[in-house]
């Protein structure tokens, strides 16, 4: 396992901080004086990159990187480029390192910023989103809610990974209110559907890998795995009542078209590195153009937040990454196999990760098992699923030897639907 590696910067040597200089994530800032622009988190400051590389002070290509408030002019330059930039903010920011920044106080105090100070914006500008279906606990339990526990995976679903296409257009960063969504839905109250706002608003613990190589035709999953820049948290919001009336026969859409939000921080695959673990034992062998070439999960320990209104925040769940079946590589290289073309900002969510036990389940759908046994919350609080005003938050962290690897909150509250959408139009 490897170790801390020190900053000059004081905070970012911290046991506690998500971003030392192992991390290097890469976010969109602004500020109350500056534009958005790009940043890299250190400790409990935001690293101006947009700036430096305007001053000549990285220089990884000879065309502009940062100078966009987005990532995707890095990842387009190529996995070479991604290696080199990483290298240089280490020397500009290691301790003992080239002192052209740490020694020369003017720069330093316009170029590093509270992150207290700073708002986050989407980093990268998503291309497609995809959502994969890889927790085999998660699609065990939902299977077994839906169908009964008989046969509660579908029969292709240790084979290959189910995914269906969502839309960039939903995507948002942590920290944007999702409004509960209006949607055709029927109960069994009912005898014909009704159109009213969600009453099983649902969230789901995911991660996000970021394509950052484009590719035209099949690609293995070694080539997948190098294709992919980095990692976000995700969550996939579900309203679970319109899902189950429309997902018949061609999965979900309106269901989880309201929004997916993402953490700020594109944590690249570079910092998780020495975090690489294997996906489990497979119970069918795959053919051969899945199987993977070497560990392609990462061991990233993850939970999930629920705070309603004026109440304090209460952890309903906490599980792992490497609790998934199929990794973000192998449904990557799944993606291609039709000659799919895949671009760079393509957004890849693992689907819903769960654990084996009660307390890992990474949906509320499965820890109120269906609606029918509440979460208590204490103070007299209990959830089915989510009520107006609840903020919840994913985190995710990878736990090195003295340091770890964080992510940055992935939050979002939930603010009551809009009055009827459509009363004012007939
Ligand atoms: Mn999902």
């Amino acid at each position: 396992m490897s170790k801390l590696i020190r900053s000059w910067v004081e905070s970012a040597n911290s046991h506690e901080t998500p971003f030392p200089l192992n991390n290097l994530p890469y976010g969109v800032f602004s500020t109350k004086d500056l534009d958005a622009r790009c940043g890299v988190a250190i400790g409990d400051l935001i690293l101006d990159v947009s700036t430096l590389e305007a001053k000549g002070l990285i220089k990884a290509t000879t065309f502009p990187l940062c100078q966009e408030a987005r990532w995707n002019s890095l990842m387009e330059a190529g996995s070479q480029v991604w290696s080199k930039f990483r290298m240089r903010l280490v020397e500009l920011l290691i301790e003992g390192g080239e002192t052209s920044l740490s020694a020369n106080r003017h720069l330093r105090e316009q170029v590093l910023i509270d992150a207290d100070k700073a708002r986050l914006h989407l980093p990268l500008k998503v291309a497609e989103y995809t959502d994969f279906y890889s927790g085999k606990h998660h699609a065990t339990n939902v299977g077994t809610l839906l169908r009964g526990p008989e046969n509660p995976l579908p029969p292709n679903w240790l084979h290959l990974p189910i995914g269906y296409n969502g839309r960039s257009s939903s995507v948002v960063v942590s920290g944007t209110d999702v409004q509960r969504p209006w949607g055709q839905l029927k109960s069994p109250e009912f005898d014909t559907p009704i159109f009213t706002p969600s009453r099983r608003f649902d969230i789901e613990l995911e991660m996000g890998a970021i394509v950052g190589t484009a590719s035209s035709g099949p690609i293995t999953v070694a080539e997948a795995d190098d294709n992919i820049f980095g990692y976000v948290l995700l969550n996939d919001w579900s309203a679970r009542d319109i899902q189950a009336w429309e997902y018949h026969p061609l999965g979900p859409f309106q269901a989880k078209a309201t929004a997916t939000s993402i953490s700020p921080w594109i944590v690249t695959k570079a910092a998780l590195e020495p975090f690489r673990t294997s996906t489990p034992e497979r119970e069918k062998d795959l053919l051969p153009h899945l199987v993977e070439p070497k560990p392609l999960l990462y061991n990233v320990a993850l939970e999930v937040e629920l705070k309603p209104e004026g109440s304090v925040a209460t952890t309903l769940s906490a599980t792992n990454m490497d609790q998934l079946y199929f990794s973000s590589a192998q449904q990557l290289a799944h993606h291609t196999t039709s000659g799919c073309p895949m671009s760079v900002g393509d957004l890849l969510g693992t689907g819903t990760i769960s654990g084996p036990t009660k307390n890992e389940r990474g949906s509320l759908l499965e820890l109120s098992w269906g609606g029918k046994e509440p979460i208590d919350l204490g103070n007299g609080i209990s959830r089915t699923f989510v009520e107006d005003g609840d903020t919840l938050t994913l985190r995710g962290n990878a736990l090195g030897e003295g340091y770890r690897i964080g992510f940055g909150d992935c939050a979002g509250k939930v603010v009551a639907a809009a009055s009827d959408p459509y009363k004012r139009k007939s």
